[in-house]
């Protein structure tokens, strides 16, 4: 059914950042008319959803999750990167079957909806992704997610440890099998988990049939010193420029993290159009450092958002991510660097941008899907919400959302779920992570 969204304070996040008290009118999912008059270009019926004294928003967009770890959430704290993987998260990760998949996106995409994110990068574990795609196709969430793809390392897991063959073959399978789903909604990267536990031949041949397909390439890189060091001593170069040779580079190639990239590396990155993912709350937890997001962006690099695993952050929630991405820069390079309004975009336009789904979404204009949020910003905390963008980057909370829509459908209304029964779903997964962890030997 068309949908108008009454009397908000539209907040597009277009070219000119128009900011604008209007309504907005929503015919056969795609944004049709934003204006006093967007009523008129809708037939009958059609819902009305009350914005007054709310926001209206593009869904915000986090280009770098794992939805495979939301039930691992406070099994892995106060451990440093290498550590965390080894000693916890690849263990979880071997451990987990179709069940507890399931049950781990469809709590990861219950929190991001609920908490206003629409469109997400995910990076999977090693088997099983169909349940990942399974879960993304019922809970309405836009996503571009791929299998982890490791063929090599230290301490991988026995269950983690893959052919470079079948790593490949599973990724063109998935890759065939849901590119495209859920009407459009879904797509595939290939996921190369990180330098240290995938091959040369891999990245390359991974590398080659994601520009084949026209598919993002999703990996970690310049995350943490340790891990850098490591690659330095295995492999002779740093992990910028071995990806870069291994054709891991362009605008379909998406690094997540970045924290230890020198400026050098920066202009290169700018220079091959390759984006950048900053995850904050993760390189904080797990002691990497702070991303210079400033710099990067000033080099020319695009960048976008991601809260990273719930093992590591510990929420999925595109609001601390913003909050913290602003206060971190003023640490880092300076109290006038990423003000609100930049932010505002990178959790929007630019991580639709870095996805190469700015087309459809990331904004609100006419044409585009409506990827849309509906937030409340008269609480206590946020008044009086003088300013929108800092009231949004600054004061908003992930409990402000009220309502969602993800291609002009319905899925978060007056703060609950529609999709997903999402009490259920944390009763399960209470149930659940003790199993998996005794079966991985954390517990
Ligand atoms: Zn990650």
């Amino acid at each position: 059914m068309n949908t108008l969204i009454r009397g908000g304070l539209v907040v597009t996040c277009d070219d000119d950042d128009r900011i604008v008290l209007a309504d907005l009118a929503v015919r056969d999912g795609a944004i049709v008319r934003i204006g006093d008059d967007a009523r008129d270009s809708l037939g009958v019926p059609f819902r009305v959803i009350d914005a007054a004294g709310c926001v209206v928003m593009p869904g915000l967009v986090q280009a770098h999750v794992h939805l495979v770890q939301t039930l691992f959430r406070g099994l892995a704290d106060d451990v440093p990167l290498l550590a965390w993987l080894r000693t916890f998260i690849w263990p979880l990760e071997a451990a987990h079957d179709e069940s507890s998949l399931l049950i781990s996106a469809e709590l990861g995409a219950a929190e991001l909806l609920l908490g206003g994110t629409t469109t997400i990068l995910d990076m999977g574990t090693v088997h099983g992704h169909d349940a990942v795609f399974d879960a993304l196709a019922r809970s309405g969430l836009r996503a571009v997610s791929g299998k982890a793809m490791m063929d090599s390392g230290t301490d991988v897991p026995k269950g983690l440890r893959e052919t470079t063959r079948h790593s490949l073959r599973e990724s063109e399978r998935l890759s065939k099998a849901w590119s495209g789903a859920a009407d459009g909604r879904l797509g595939y990267a290939y996921c190369p988990r990180f330098i240290l536990s995938c091959s040369e031949e891999l990245l390359r041949q991974c590398a080659d049939q994601a520009l084949a397909e026209g598919a993002l390439v999703h990996t970690h890189a310049a995350e943490q010193e340790e891990e850098r060091r490591l690659v330095r001593d295995l492999l002779g170069d740093d992990d910028i420029a071995l990806l870069a040779r291994f054709g891991i580079a362009g605008e379909r190639a998406v690094l997540a993290h970045g924290v230890q990239l020198r400026p050098d590396e920066m202009k290169t990155l700018a220079a091959a159009h390759t984006r950048v993912v900053h995850c904050p709350s993760s390189n904080l937890k797990l002691g990497s450092g702070i991303a210079a997001v400033h710099a990067l962006r000033e080099a020319g690099v695009l960048v976008g958002l991601g809260a990273d695993g719930a093992p590591c952050n510990n929420n999925l929630d595109g609001w601390a991510e913003m909050r913290l991405a602003a206060l971190l820069a003023k640490v880092r390079s300076g109290t006038t660097t990423l003000p609100a309004r930049d932010v505002l975009r990178m959790a929007t336009i630019d991580g639709a941008r870095v996805m190469g789904l700015h087309s459809r979404v990331g904004s609100l204009e006419v044409g585009k899907r409506a990827d849309l949020v509906v937030v409340d910003t008269g609480g206590v905390h946020a008044a009086p919400a003088a300013d929108v963008a800092s009231t949004l980057v600054y004061a908003t909370k992930a409990t402000d959302v009220r309502h969602v829509l993800v291609d002009g459908r319905p899925v978060v209304r007056d703060g609950e779920l529609l999709t997903l029964d999402a009490e259920r779903l944390a009763a399960r997964a209470r149930e659940e992570a003790p199993r998996v962890a005794r079966r991985a030997g954390v517990l």
